[in-house]
């Protein structure tokens, strides 16, 4: 479960998020909709541990994580620009959140770097995990292929495999398709959902298409200039809209 009180962020004198209160069951695909620069990314990131909450608390499970680390959190997060590293193989991007999970100190050593990768890479158990994720993206094949060898939906695929390998308990995804075409879109909407299913963990997903909000939510919150307008059930907000900017903004019928 998880619970936002009067959450707020500011940033100097300026106020990004305001009062933002919800709390969201365990295993619900929730989606944060609003226009660009509404605040989405910005509550991600506070979910994630990435950026500071100005006030009011985030709890976990009835745990406040306020102060946490992001790997404390047990959280993964796939971005909008899904930051591959170009010089590492499919399968070393996916299996290096567990390598730092082991190894915190090391990435500071170049040489030890490369040294300790392969020999981890190698290691039985971590080749099983990343091939099972790699399988269930359908990456099978990739997996000694570098980033900018493949498309934008397989480095998509590979992103979300990163995510994956750690077996986190909440996914954070910001905008994940929108560097996609419009039909690479719709199958990757359909691969997230069904990702949802099979894994029937939480997931917080940003996305300012409200097709996408509609289609893959199970709960979605509208929000405008870091207010949130309306939390509900997809059908509920389109039913019934709490304000004009909630039925424009989804398109429900006058
Ligand atoms: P988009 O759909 O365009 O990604 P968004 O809803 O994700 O938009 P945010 O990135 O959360 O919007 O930004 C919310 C507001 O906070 C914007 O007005 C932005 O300019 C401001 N903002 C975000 N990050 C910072 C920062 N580090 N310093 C100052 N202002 C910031
Ligand atoms: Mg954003």
């Amino acid at each position: 479960k998880i619970r936002f009180d009067g959450i707020t962020k500011d940033f100097g004198d300026t106020s990004v998020i305001r009062n933002f209160d919800a709390e969201v069951p365990d295993e619900e695909f929730l989606v944060l909709l609003g226009p660009s620069g509404c605040g989405k990314s910005t509550m991600l990131r506070m979910i994630a541990g990435l950026t500071d909450i100005s006030g009011g608390s985030l709890e976990f499970d009835g745990v406040r994580v306020n102060g946490l680390e992001p790997r404390e959190r047990r959280v993964a997060f796939v971005f909008q620009s899904y930051a591959l590293y170009p010089h590492m193989t499919v399968r070393a991007n996916i299996a290096f959140p567990l390598l730092m999970s082991r190894f915190r100190w090391y990435h500071h050593f170049p040489v030890v770097n490369r040294l300790m990768r392969r020999r981890f890479l190698r290691d039985p158990s971590v080749r099983e995990k990343v091939e099972e994720v790699a399988a269930m993206m359908e990456l099978t094949g990739q997996l000694d292929r570098r980033p900018k060898t493949l498309s934008g939906g397989q480095r998509q695929r590979v992103a979300v495999a990163r995510a994956l390998v750690r077996e986190p308990s909440l996914y954070l995804l910001d905008e994940p398709l929108s560097n996609l075409d419009a039909k690479l879109r719709t199958q990757m909407r359909a691969e997230i959902s069904a990702l949802y299913q099979r894994v029937r963990k939480s997931f917080v997903y940003v996305t300012h298409d409200q097709v996408e909000a509609m289609t893959m939510g199970t709960r979605i919150i509208v929000m405008n200039e870091g207010v949130i307008q309306q939390y509900g059930t997809p059908k509920e907000i389109y039913d019934r809209p709490a304000n004009t900017f909630v039925a424009r903004f989804i398109g429900s019928p006058p």
